[in-house]
């Protein structure tokens, strides 16, 4: 049975970054916290919470602390409640949000109404929103626009969560211009994100089974899933090596692997590992 591991599988480029910044700050500093997980996952929540960097749910008094922010990023207001609490702050949010922020806000300077493709709840979201001085318009599936509110726009600044599929922003995108007399675009899904969905169309069809690696709370795992699994059936999810089972591999002549941006390095080894034990039957 041949082992087809994607090349994109694994941490992106911006997690790898916010994961190291963390690790060098914990080493480097006392009383370091972070407001929320640095990324949905459970080993990786781990390491940094060992390397003794705490998780809070709120800025309390910040004199001689520090506030790290995530590959997500954060809102304005937020910066400036933690600095004006005495808090010193390292950003890692990743420099292609850092790029959304900046497109969001120079759209809305030339008077566009802002509308995000992207998920209401999702941090990232959260912190391009916070970004804007005029409340934004967040869309995340065509069932889900706002119509009503829609043709009352008459120019539209979209952009994109740096994570989403682009067959989705697409649906999205072609409702929007039926109904906005002028809309300016940006296309702001990453290229580890972009790399990534190209492989996860093609991993489905090239190989027998196709294993996703990732936490249950990885939107982009979920997504990867859900597209491996709508080309072939044969898709599984697992978050460690121990839930492969082998009945799935039943006459399998190939497996494909992929892993959640936010999956570390061990997992897909380990999972790897696994697959390589079982003999085909
Ligand atoms: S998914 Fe893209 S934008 Fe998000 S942290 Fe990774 S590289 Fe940055």
């Amino acid at each position: 049975m041949k082992i087809n591991l994607a090349k994109s599988a694994g941490f992106c480029s911006g997690v790898k970054r916010a994961i190291t910044m963390a690790l060098e700050t914990a080493g480097s500093r006392k009383k370091v916290y972070m407001l929320g997980d640095i990324v949905h996952n459970e080993i990786v929540v781990e390491a940094v919470r060992r390397a003794g960097i705490k998780k809070i749910s709120r800025l309390s008094y910040g004199k001689g602390k520090t506030l790290l922010i995530r590959a997500h990023g954060s809102s304005r207001a937020v910066i400036e409640k933690a600095l004006a609490r005495g808090y010193r702050i390292i950003d890692a949010t990743c420099p292609m949000v850092k790029e959304i922020h900046k497109i969001a806000c120079e759209m809305e300077k030339k008077g566009y109404r802002i509308i995000i493709i992207g998920d209401k709840k999702h941090d990232e979201v959260r912190g391009i929103v916070g970004q804007l001085k005029e409340k934004a318009l967040v869309i995340d599936k065509p069932q889900n626009i706002p119509l009503e509110r829609v043709k009352k726009i008459r120019s539209a600044g979209i952009v994109v969560q740096s994570t989403q599929n682009m067959d989705n922003v697409k649906r999205i995108l072609e409702i929007l211009r039926k109904f906005i007399p002028e809309v300016s675009f940006c296309n702001t899904i990453c290229n580890p994100t972009r790399i990534k969905q190209e492989e996860i169309k093609n991993l489905p069809k090239e190989n027998s089974v196709v294993i996703i690696i990732g936490s249950k709370t990885s939107a982009n795992t979920k997504r990867l899933y859900e597209i491996s699994h709508s080309i072939n059936p044969r898709s599984y999810r697992v978050n460690s090596a121990g839930e492969i089972k082998k009945s799935w591999l039943k006459g399998a002549e190939s497996v494909g692997i992929t892993a959640g941006a936010s999956t570390p390095e061990s997992s897909i080894k380990e999972v790897t590992k696994k697959l390589e034990s079982i003999r085909p039957f």
